[in-house]
């Protein structure tokens, strides 16, 4: 119909260019919802400034700041396995950068401003379904201490957005709404990887010099190759601690295309991510992930091929060594240079992939095992490392979450309380039996989980004494440092949405209110707000179970 026509005539490829220019949108009626306070302060922004009209403004982006020219990322990306050509930001526009007193850096974006010229299909909206749930998850990611994209603010927008494969439950037309995002760079290994795909490694060269010298400089130490590589390997080392993370918190991204993969090592573009109930290698959180390609357990593994894209368009740029500033490419409307010939840069090439090939079988998986290994010895309480801990201790336990479907945070934050007393081991299995927090998907295997558990424990308590006691004495402090007594999962997202489907935006706010501060202060023993205690003592509803969301966001 002559609504789509419209829609192709806007998309459209891009070319040598790494961004277009593009105004937001404006919107009819915008209503702040929410703001992170957190995100305010580390923007030096005035906690006031946020409260007026004005702000409101320009994160619905009907005001643009002066001297400022916002602006959408051209990115191509693999989906699913499958090169899927340029996509580009559809639906988020980047209004400016500001760099803080301590020389932060932030990218404010908004995500559901409109349409770009990379929209393609879309209307470049977002509901506020899906809104909630990203500006939610990023300062609870943040505040876990996963390498995370921030967010400022939640608006509802005042727009009508319709989508064909709504869930049931909501209501069409949806409420529309933005999320005020924030990253040092929003640059993703899709930017790399459109122009490689159009022969354009001129361009591949300069957006690898501009991430050189402005997203992820140099660092210190004794990091090999030519500044190529060693880009490369600073974002392979960022992208193991990212996936190391994700596995100890128990969370599922969901759609792990290159085109949602941050250079910075960011968790990035959150849609159908799932912070795990019971524990479940296999799940997968995105519905319309068939055959399970972005399940739990694969994540590190599609890092890696995911890394392995990236690397693709800088084979020859770190292959060529100190050559590779002198490489010349052949730049449109320059019939006069000497290029590089096909030979050399085949060279190039090989070398390249050879050298890649060693940082992603061998670094990749040192770097993510000692990264996961260090977060579980801590989740753990061990302050000390002994080479066994992932074989012995790690691994059994997970197996057994594994083999009960037990419910992950809650039995972690309650092993704090494992007790070691004067009364022997006996009777502290015993005690540790009753106080800990054994949550099976299926009650029926409740006893059963139990009987089973008692060998690790008693490994566990062997594990605790070689700490000596003032280690194991004040584990309880350390571990609910680390240990999560809240988590977002899906079904308590899902009573945040709810609440704007069916209470009047002033009580919704309310929930999204305390469902905010438990996310942004996790580690909680206590919630003086009873709607977050509620939360987390309920245990997950029968419709919560298995809750999965689709992408149509
Ligand atoms: P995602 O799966 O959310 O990472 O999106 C994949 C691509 O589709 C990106 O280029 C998005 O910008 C684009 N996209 C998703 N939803 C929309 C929408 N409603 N309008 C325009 N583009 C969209
Ligand atoms: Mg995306
Ligand atoms: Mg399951």
């Amino acid at each position: 119909g002559s609504h789509s026509e419209s829609l192709l005539r806007v998309s459209r490829p891009v070319h040598n260019a790494v961004f277009a220019y593009v105004p937001p949108e404006t919107s009819p009626n915008p209503k702040v919802l929410a703001v992170s306070s957190y995100a305010v302060q580390d923007l030096e922004l005035d906690p006031e400034e946020s409260k007026t009209e004005a702000f409101a403004h320009v994160f619905a982006g009907n005001k643009i700041l002066e001297g400022t020219r916002p602006w959408a990322l051209c990115y191509a990306g693999h989906q699913f396995g499958q090169f899927a050509g340029q996509l580009g930001d559809g639906r988020a526009i980047s209004l400016f950068e500001t760099v803080s007193s301590k020389g932060d850096k932030f990218e404010l974006q908004l995500k559901g401003a409109g349409r770009t010229p990379f929209s393609r299909f879309g209307d470049g909206l977002a509901v506020l379904r899906s809104s909630i749930r990203e500006f939610l998850v990023s300062e609870h990611m943040y505040a876990l201490g996963v390498p995370t994209t921030r967010s400022l603010a939640l608006t509802a927008t005042g727009k009508r957005v319709y989508r064909q494969d709504a869930p049931p439950e909501a209501k069409q037309p949806e409420r529309g709404a933005t999320v005020a995002r924030m990253a040092p760079s929003w640059l993703r290994f899709g930017n790399f990887e459109i122009f490689f795909s159009r022969g354009d490694m001129e361009n591949v060269r300069n957006l690898a010099d501009y991430a050189i010298e402005n997203v992820l400089p140099e660092e210190k130490g004794t990091e090999e190759g030519n500044k190529y590589e060693r880009f490369f390997t600073r974002v392979t080392k960022r992208t193991a601690k990212m996936v190391a993370e994700w596995q100890s918190i128990g969370f599922c991204h969901g759609v792990m295309n290159t085109d949602n993969m941050s250079i910075l090592g960011l968790t990035l573009d959150y849609g159908p991510f799932q912070i795990l109930d019971f524990y479940d290698p296999e799940n997968i959180c995105n519905h319309s992930d068939h055959t399970g390609m972005y399940s739990f357990k694969r994540q590190p593994t599609v890092c890696v091929l995911n890394l392995f894209k990236l690397s693709i368009p800088l084979f020859e740029l770190i292959g060529a060594g100190d050559a590779a500033d002198s490489i010349v490419y052949p730049i449109k409307g320059r019939d006069d240079l000497e290029l590089t010939s096909k030979e050399t840069l085949d060279a190039y090439r090989e070398a390249g992939r050879e050298k890649v090939t060693k940082i992603l079988t061998n670094d990749f998986s040192d770097w993510f095992m000692a990264d996961l290994t260090e977060k579980m010895r801590s989740k753990l309480g061990f302050t000390n490392s002994n080479k066994d801990d992932m074989d012995d201790i790690v691994i059994p336990l997970l197996d057994w979450l594994t083999e009960y479907a037990v419910d992950y945070h809650s039995f972690f934050r309650s092993l704090a309380d494992y007790p070691i007393t004067d009364a022997g081991e006996d009777q502290d299995t015993k005690k540790a039996l009753e106080t800990l927090s054994i949550v099976t998907q299926d009650p029926g295997v409740l006893e059963d989980s139990k009987s089973q558990l008692k060998t690790w424990l008693s490994i566990y308590r062997h594990r605790l004494l070689e700490e000596g006691p003032e280690k194991y004495g004040d584990k309880r402090k350390r571990m609910n440092r680390v240990n999560p007594r809240f988590v977002l999962r899906n079904w308590i997202a899902q009573d945040v949405v709810n609440a704007f489907e069916d209470l009047s935006d002033e009580e919704a706010r309310g929930v999204l209110d305390s469902c905010l501060k438990a996310c942004v202060d996790p580690f909680e023993d206590n919630y003086e707000d009873q709607r977050i205690e509620k939360w987390i003592n309920t245990g997950v509803p029968e419709w919560g179970v298995d809750l999965k969301c689709s992408c149509s966001s």
